[in-house]
């Protein structure tokens, strides 16, 4: 949580930040139009403080302005997520529809109940708008099309209405539904499903740009599957390109290549809602696969496969 002291003095406190963010930049699309980048950014506690002084030292009046920066002409309510914006969006627009339906889509996949709790939506008009907000709010932040930001009381979505406002908001509302359910979700499986979930309904998840990119990879023998790695990345720190990538694959493998990886996936999920802490799902994985890095290989392979088949 956070809180505001005294006028033009307070302090901003907060017991714990969590900020994921799209890039302004594109990714690297199935085409092969090579631009790499970071697909999110997380700020650790310091780093969240520094920004938030730069508010507190404003004081009060910085923070009213700040306020007035946010839409709020227009609020469509739809299940958990509240979304304002400063132009109306008609409460049935088919991108409301697909999100609202992802959230059912989570429950049935991963097992998981759903919450009440709000997903504060604040939807920009246009890359200015937001710019000048993030410029005001959050002048440490580096450039995005969008983030999500979770405190101790508050989940919410910022992001820019766009070509790709779809893909952003449906990976950083994912994040929201995820975290209103599931306490300490480690950062691979967090950000491995946000991504499975950012490509349109119907895709089963499949991401080009992450398997094109692991299977150059994989030709040229510079990456190896290694899950264990991912699960001990500091949540502080940046991911980079190709750890969003293999992310992805092992969700999807734990998604889609079987009954039993997924069972694996949802039984996970049950006991880190239920403790907060859970087995690795690497440990779980070796008690049925000798090797599992040969069994995502595989899954890629067959993919691979499949697309080359689909695209014939
Ligand atoms: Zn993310």
């Amino acid at each position: 949580m956070w809180a505001l002291g005294p006028c033009r003095f307070g302090l901003l406190v907060f017991d714990r930040v969590w900020y994921d963010a799209a890039e302004v930049r594109p990714l690297r699309d199935k085409d092969g139009v090579m631009v790499p980048s970071q697909r999110g950014f997380r700020l650790d506690r310091l780093k969240a403080l520094a920004c938030w002084a730069s508010l507190a030292c404003g004081g009060c009046a910085m923070s009213a302005a700040s306020n007035a920066a946010l839409p709020a002409q227009h609020t469509v309510i739809r299940e958990q997520l509240v979304v304002h914006s400063d132009f109306p969006l008609p409460a049935h627009h088919r991108l409301l529809e697909e999100l609202t339906a992802r959230r059912r889509d989570l429950q049935h996949l991963l097992g998981l109940p759903m919450s009440d709790e709000p997903i504060h939506v604040y939807l920009f008009e246009s890359p200015m708008q937001f710019e000048e907000f993030m410029r005001r709010d959050h002048p440490g932040f580096p450039r995005r099309r969008a983030f999500f930001l979770e405190t101790d009381t508050t989940l919410q979505v910022y992001a820019q209405w766009g070509d790709r406002v779809a893909e952003d908001l449906r990976h950083e509302v994912t994040h929201g539904y995820l975290h209103s359910v599931v306490p300490n979700l480690p950062l691979w499986l967090d950000e491995g499903l946000a991504e499975y979930c950012e490509v349109p309904r119907g895709h089963r998840g499949l991401v080009w740009a992450h398997l094109e990119l692991l299977l150059e990879r994989i030709r040229h023998a510079t990456w190896r599957p290694d899950l264990p790695r991912l699960e001990r990345i500091d949540p502080g720190r940046d991911m980079t390109q190709e750890d969003y990538a293999e992310a992805w694959a092992w969700v999807h493998f734990l998604l889609e290549s079987g009954p039993e990886p997924r069972a694996i996936l949802r039984e996970y999920l049950g006991e880190l809602r239920r403790d907060g802490t859970a087995r690795p799902v690497s440990a779980r994985l070796r008690e049925r696969w000798e090797q599992p890095g040969e069994a995502l290989l595989a899954h890629l392979e067959a993919l691979a496969t499949e697309a080359r088949t689909v695209g014939e």
